[in-house]
């Protein structure tokens, strides 16, 4: 083969024109032909999969572990050219089989190849796309309550009416058999017309108070008005409201996911982890395997729950005989911080130009935060990994709209307690301007009379489905600077919903009472009182960006 090595230098970035190796090129006309559809090219260093099913990603990167062949050399022959490998009745033909066929073919596949030499990492070569529809918010949560491994994304509450009816005619919430309750259904129904009603009055009345501005869309100011009007009612909704979510994640991710949802103390998670094995187990077989089987998975999750009821017998203050206090006003408490941060985030920044231990680094703080942080020019320019060495526990109170917001942020440990009502709830201050604030307070506490109810006959975890997102939760989140940083500089930007604002505003006021220089460079966390109509510059923003591309279009 005459083909250069190395095609058209000049248009290669210099570090690839360095690595690609110099010689023959690496394939034969026949086998660049049997590569060609997997690969997005033969002859650079960097390159894409493709055509290729999950498990054959998973197993060729896992062959990196143990070979010194390159990867499109261990795809031919290893796989394409080794009739005993199965790679041609995976992935050479069109599937002809029926699903349970294309599995066993893939399990068949793991065994022969990956468990040679794999280990349990080689699960996140792999990833898979999956939809759970019609699933409540308190088991979206459950689903999202993952950090490393899982990209979720969920229907929003302000961008999406909720009162939208089932084909039956029925309000959209969770009615599990473990729900029956003579007071569920009347109370949850309730929510959702006092919702459904007043999303009407209160757009009208959001628009007379904001008329639309010269300059400003019909669209523009239609979608941000009727934003705020959702913004301003999700508190009604019940925690049983159903929602939709994607949740993209690597196999390993998933495996986990499903044993912890297996281990739920709601039976609709228990159900849940069922159908995610199932459907898992459709596209990426060998990485969930283990999830509900009888030696890891099963045992694991049985595991959770024993030491979950055990823990639970040990609280001094069990959640059955919780008292009924008069409600607790949302709160940000800084629980425990490290008073000598600076000087390790310092010594953590220096340590790589060093040649000291790091606990022997010492610079001048000033000047070495400067250098870090001072020219941040907008917040995508990451603050520092140094930063992650200060690290800060908040104690937090405030509606379960905010948490369900927030709980989305993974780079920090966070726990939360059961819903319940008995910490009071927000009426938003918004709604008492529109004359909609005693509807509201009315709806919301009766739920709260039937959530004390449904605790009573059916326990304190599925009486959570009936409570609204107005009523607050308590959580802690421990977070390293670093997130503090990134959640509060996203969380603080005026068009956010002023519930979870105000706590991410809350939480960094915390650490500059007592870290005052390590947050002084946070400059983009936005501590004023935000837009009264949040969306509004947002929306003018994304029609100045749709005329830019219909410019270009023509
Ligand atoms: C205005 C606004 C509107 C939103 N609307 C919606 C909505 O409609 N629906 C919805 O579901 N969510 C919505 N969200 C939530 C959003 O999608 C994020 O889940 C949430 O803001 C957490 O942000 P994060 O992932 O940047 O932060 P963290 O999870 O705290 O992560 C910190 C940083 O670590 C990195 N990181 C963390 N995990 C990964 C990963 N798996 N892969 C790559 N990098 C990673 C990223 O750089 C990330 O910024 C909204 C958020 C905002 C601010």
């Amino acid at each position: 083969m005459s083909k250069p090595a190395t095609p058209s230098p000049p248009t290669l970035p210099r570090g690839e024109r360095q690595n690609t190796p110099v010689g023959s090129p690496e394939f034969s006309a026949a086998e660049a032909s049997l590569l060609e559809r997997y690969f997005t090219n033969l002859d650079r260093p960097v390159f894409a999969l493709r055509n290729l099913p999950e498990v054959v990603k998973g197993a060729l990167f896992s062959r990196y572990s143990r070979t010194e062949k390159s990867l499109r050399r261990v795809l031919l022959d290893e796989f394409i050219n080794e009739p005993d490998s199965g790679f041609d009745r995976l992935a050479g033909t069109p599937p002809a089989d029926d699903d349970m066929v294309a599995v066993r073919r893939a399990e068949e596949f793991y065994e022969r190849v990956l468990v040679g030499y794999g280990d349990d990492s080689v699960a996140e070569l792999a990833g898979a796309h999956v939809a759970v529809e019609h699933t409540s918010t308190l088991a979206a949560k459950a689903l999202e309550d993952s950090r490393i491994g899982i990209s979720p994304l969920e229907k929003s509450t302000r961008y999406v009416r909720f009162d939208r009816r089932a084909a039956d005619g029925r309000y959209l919430y969770y009615r599990g058999s473990e729900l029956a309750h003579p007071d569920y259904e009347p109370a949850a129904d309730a929510l959702f017309e006092t919702y459904s009603r007043l999303v009407e009055p209160a757009t009208l009345a959001i628009r007379e108070r904001f008329p639309q501005e010269a300059g400003e869309t019909d669209r523009a100011w239609k979608s941000a008005t009727r934003a705020k009007a959702l913004d301003l009612l999700r508190g009604l909704l019940p925690a049983g409201t159903l929602t939709n979510l994607g949740l993209f994640g690597n196999g390993r991710a998933f495996e986990y996911l499903i044993t912890k949802m297996a281990a739920h103390e709601l039976t609709e998670c228990q159900v849940l982890a069922t159908s995610l094995h199932r459907e898992l187990s459709l596209v990426i077989p060998a990485f969930v395997r283990r999830a509900l089987d009888d030696r890891y998975g099963r045992p694991a999750a049985e595991r959770m729950v024993r030491v979950r009821e055990l823990v639970a017998k040990l609280s001094p203050s069990p959640l059955a005989g919780k008292g009924r206090g008069g409600g607790s006003e949302p709160s940000v408490r800084l629980v425990e911080f490290d008073p000598d941060a600076e000087r390790k985030v310092v010594a953590a920044a220096l340590f790589p130009h060093s040649d000291q231990p790091l606990e022997e680094g010492a610079g001048d703080p000033a000047a070495v935060l400067d250098a870090l942080l001072a020219d941040r020019a907008n917040r995508r320019q990451r603050a520092p990994r140094a930063l992650e060495h200060a690290t800060y526990t908040f104690e937090i109170v405030a509606n379960f709209g905010a948490y369900r917001d927030l709980h989305r942020h993974r780079m920090l440990t966070q726990d939360r307690q059961l819903l319940g009502t008995a910490l009071g709830y927000d009426l938003p201050p918004g709604l008492s301007g529109l004359g909609l604030d005693a509807d509201f307070a009315r709806a919301v506490e009766a739920a709260a009379d039937v959530h004390r109810r449904v605790e009573r006959d059916l326990g304190p975890a599925p009486a959570q489905y009936i409570v609204p997102l107005a009523f607050h939760v308590r959580w802690y989140f421990r977070a390293n600077l670093r997130e503090v940083y990134h959640l509060c500089e996203l969380r603080t930007t005026p068009q956010g919903h002023p519930d979870y604002r105000w706590v991410a505003q809350e939480l960094f006021r915390c650490v500059s009472e007592v870290h005052p220089r390590l947050a002084a460079y946070a400059r983009f966390v936005d501590l004023g009182p935000g837009d009264e109509l949040e969306r509004r510059q947002s929306e003018r923003r994304i029609d100045e960006k749709l005329d830019a591309l219909d410019r270009r279009v023509r």
